[in-house]
């Protein structure tokens, strides 16, 4: 539920200093063992602060639990969005300790920092192997259903905490920072250091499959000027040079959007929405979304062409892009497992049913009943 709601709804201050580091986040400790003394006695309710001194009480009780307790400056409790002072992409960390305190990444343990309502950093380390960098974009897979010692799946992942947060990023168009550990960028093992990459846009979202169970898998994009391509970085590193650290601009690989095509499929349609036929006219005239049914990029490589695009009104593309909306092999929409309509063809527009297979796929993967 998040932190401020959390608090809000059991009535906590929040601690100043003092968390209980619990799966990669901060809780405030007194509030959570409050909140837990709570539910494990009802009768007696939420245990008064007044019992605690300072933060050795609260040490004893979390570690009796196996948590941990870690002290933060007061300054560094609160959420951070966006660029963190004094620090530009390419800056170099020794572990993940450093990029802690310096703000980066408000974890040592998780790959994401961030809870439901949106993500802060994310970090790339060697486990995550479902990871991929291409130009300035990254294929990442989103938190849990792993096993902590192979790294295989075993578990559906779940739209939670920052996995959700994540899609808060997408909704809002907000940053997230992407640190990276060397050895992911170059393959060698030897490479322990953590590089600060710069900020990144989530541009897509959607199911997947690995191992049999259900994952999440993010398109995240480089945002021009605030950040370094990871590519470029790697080969840099690969090649023995330093990093540039001072802000540039990143050309290669950048997926150019061919906006003549997706032009040429909503003059097809006179700007009309195939699912809802809503027409859509602003004072600069008609307007309608060229929608990719299979997106573009890794990990989904859909291409750019009118085979692939849908003419949707801005509606129906927020729904078909956040999974809402699938179509049937026979052509009608499903919003939700819900029927919604049927999908308009002109019969000058092919569309490639392998894509539009593929968009039902990534937005309703099934995984494997649980054992
Ligand atoms: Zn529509």
């Amino acid at each position: 539920m998040g932190r401020e709601a959390f608090l809000r709804q059991h009535e906590q201050r929040p601690s100043a200093r003092y968390f209980a580091a619990v799966d990669g986040l901060h809780i405030d400790s007194k509030p959570l063992l409050s909140v837990a003394y709570g539910y494990q006695y009802p009768d007696r309710g939420p245990l008064s602060v007044r019992y605690f001194s300072g933060g050795a009480e609260a040490r004893r009780a979390l570690s009796r639990f196996g948590y941990e307790l870690v002290e933060l400056p007061p300054e560094s409790t609160s959420v951070v969005y966006g660029e963190v002072p004094d620090c530009p992409p390419g800056t170099a960390f020794e572990d993940r300790r450093e990029a802690y305190e310096a703000g980066v990444h408000r974890t040592t343990q998780a790959g994401i920092a961030g809870q439901a309502d949106g993500t802060q950093s994310i970090c790339l380390s060697d486990g995550y192997s479902d990871d991929r960098i291409q130009g300035d974009l990254i294929s990442y897979t989103g938190f849990g259903g792993r096993d902590a010692n192979t790294g295989r799946h075993i578990a559906d992942q779940q739209l939670v905490k920052g996995n959700l947060g994540l899609i808060e990023n997408y909704k809002l168009g907000r940053p997230v920072r992407i640190l990276v550990k060397e050895s992911v960028l170059t393959s060698k093992k030897s490479d322990t250091e953590y590089i600060y990459l710069g900020l990144f846009t989530v541009t897509s979202w959607s199911w997947g499959i690995r191992d049999g169970w259900k994952i999440l898998i993010y398109q995240l994009r480089a945002v021009s000027g605030e950040s370094l391509a990871p590519e470029e970085v790697a080969a840099a590193l690969v090649r023995g040079e330093d990093i540039p650290t001072q802000r540039r601009r990143s050309n290669i690989n950048r997926i150019v959007r061919n906006y003549d095509v997706a032009a040429s499929v909503k003059r097809l349609y006179d700007n009309s929405c195939q699912i809802c036929s809503t027409r859509l006219v602003t004072a600069a005239g008609p307007y309608s979304e060229g929608a990719h049914i299979r997106p573009l990029g890794i990990p989904h490589n859909g291409p750019d062409t009118m085979e692939n695009i849908l003419c949707l009104c801005p509606n129906c593309h927020t729904l078909f892009d956040g999974h809402a909306l699938t179509i049937q092999s026979d052509g009608t929409v499903v919003n939700l497992g819900e029927p919604f309509g049927t999908l308009m063809v002109d019969p000058e527009h092919r569309l490639n049913a392998d894509h539009i297979a593929y968009q039902k796929k990534i937005s309703t993967a099934k995984s494997h009943p649980a054992t």
